[in-house]
């Protein structure tokens, strides 16, 4: 009877602790041996990878006896003419101002994948791409650009710790199939690029510093100096002017935390803006089968960034708030407050109209925050997948617009009847809160405005396809065309 203990836990692995898959591809003809010229950090990099993932590992170097001992046993360290001339698939890590030292290898490298895996130094908008470069140089093999865009440490610590996509390009499909191959046993997923000439999107990914936050982060930034200042001068030049008694300590908490709330609900504001803009112009030129300015397609597609700035200026505002009470300054105002309330014999100083704009306005404002953060969890790639297209909209289209209403609430009763007080404009300045709320009250009504029956009926019709410019008939199989009178409606 075979021992049960002698049996491994995990099918597959041997008792010597490699594993039968590797055994069986490095046995496998149709495994391809992959060469690898250099013996750089990326090199040692993709080497273990590759011998992780069942291949059969040759390394090219100009040294190989220097270099032999900072690969694992597993991998065959030799010169770059025999790995060239052993390899089928050739990953070339090496700088590229050093391609041209390669040349020698042309004809070992004829016929054969080349995988460039460069980086250049900086962005290049001009070309031609190292890719590219590196093709000129080896007419004769195939070359296909990728693995740039991972790390050293990527590829050591392996797909489970990182990046996972790999955007892949080349002129060759049998080339490309070849790596995509490599690429999936290796645990990443290739993306496909098309043809060598992506390759200078593909070199320039890497350098690529958040594309699609900068218009948004400097709106908020933007913002948040403009309401920082205003409330500044509200708060702390307008009484020392006054009084010549400078309030200075207002500048890290209060006066930040007055700004905050105007730049999450203007940034909110500004996530469905060119959504009403863009409904507004499907209306006046009655198509949908017109490009939008540029201007407003790039506002849309960077909607998403823009409520999550919201969201991080909500959030901060929450925890600012949470804090107010812990500063000693709050704590002397009470002091001071409760004193003078004796002082003046005053017994109870409790105010129902204040106590119900407080609940009301504290209220509104933890509304807004837990629908921001639904919206914020949504836009996570990993829970949107979970969504299909209804439930995505639902949550980003419905329950926004709620989130807005709520948070234009809290803004709203907050201000309660402070708007109409005088000693609220200093220097004739409307206080922040009237200010901020333009915006919203705006994008709100325009909302309802598209929500009128006859305006939505026709938004819907464009929608589906109807334009005002063509005349086309839809008519059923065996209607005749009466007179010869448009029928517009099914269009
Ligand atoms: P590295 O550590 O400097 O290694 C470069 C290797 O190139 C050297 O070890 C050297 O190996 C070899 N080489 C061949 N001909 C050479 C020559 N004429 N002059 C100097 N060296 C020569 O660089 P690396 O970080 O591994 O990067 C290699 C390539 O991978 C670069 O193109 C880089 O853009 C790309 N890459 C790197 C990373 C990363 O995280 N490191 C990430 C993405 C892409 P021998 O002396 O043994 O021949």
């Amino acid at each position: 009877m075979p021992d049960e203990m002698s049996r491994p836990l995990v099918p597959g692995w041997s008792e010597s602790g490699g594993s039968r898959q590797l055994e069986a591809s490095l046995s496998d003809p149709n495994t391809p041996t992959i060469g690898i010229l250099g013996t750089g950090d990326f090199s040692r990099s993709l080497a273990r990878r590759l011998v992780a993932s069942g291949y059969q590992v040759v390394v090219g170097s100009r040294s190989p006896a220097r270099s032999v001992a900072l690969f694992p046993e597993e991998v065959e360290v030799s010169s770059q003419m025999e790995a060239a001339t052993q390899a089928d698939v050739v990953f070339v890590a090496v700088f590229p101002e050093h391609h041209s030292t390669l040349v020698t290898l042309k004809s070992a490298l004829a016929g054969k994948t080349l995988v460039d895996v460069s980086n250049s130094l900086g962005i290049n908008r001009d070309g031609p791409s190292n890719a590219e470069h590196l093709s000129n140089l080896f007419p004769d093999s195939f070359v296909v650009k990728g693995f740039n865009t991972l790390s050293a440490w990527t590829l050591q610590m392996g797909p489970r710790h990182g990046i996972r996509q790999v955007p892949l390009c080349g002129n060759s499909s049998k080339a490309k199939d070849l790596v995509k191959h490599i690429c999936h046993r290796m645990g990443f997923i290739p993306v496909d690029m098309g043809f060598l000439s992506s390759s200078l999107e593909v070199e320039n990914l890497p350098h690529h510093l958040f594309p699609s936050w900068r218009i948004p982060v400097l709106c908020m930034l933007c913002l948040f100096i403009f309401f920082y200042l205003y409330n500044f001068i509200q708060e702390v030049i307008h009484p020392l002017v006054k009084t010549g008694k400078g309030a200075f300590y207002k500048m890290p908490i209060e006066v930040v935390n007055a700004s905050l709330p105007s730049v999450a609900l203007v940034m909110l504001a500004l996530v469905y803006l060119p959504g009403l803009f863009a409904a507004f112009i499907q209306l006046q030129w009655g198509t949908k089968y017109k490009r939008f300015p540029d201007w407003l397609d790039r506002w849309l597609t960077a909607r998403k960034q823009f409520g999550l700035c919201s969201f991080l200026c909500a959030v901060t505002h929450a925890v600012y708030s949470l804090s107010l009470p812990l500063r000693k300054s709050a704590r002397y105002k009470l002091s001071n407050m409760a004193y003078q309330q004796v002082k003046a014999g005053v017994e109870d100083s409790w105010n129902d109209e204040e106590v119900w704009r407080m609940e009301l306005y504290v209220s509104a404002g933890i509304m807004a925050l837990g629908l921001l953060s639904l919206l914020a969890v949504t836009s996570l790639p990993s829970v949107a997948n979970t969504l299909n297209w209804r439930e995505f909209t639902f949550i980003q289209s419905s329950l926004g617009f709620c989130a807005l209403v709520t948070a234009t609430a809290h803004t709203l009763i907050f201000g309660w009847n402070r708007a109409f007080a005088a000693a609220r404009y200093p220097f004739y300045l409307p206080p922040s809160f009237v200010l901020v709320l333009i915006l919203p009250c705006f994008v709100l009504c325009g909302r309802l405005a598209l929500l009128l029956p006859c305006v939505a009926a026709r938004l819907w019709k464009i929608r589906r396809g109807w334009e005002r410019s063509r005349q086309i008939r839809f008519a059923l199989p065996g209607e005749d065309c009466r007179n010869g009178v448009e029928d517009v409606s099914n269009v």
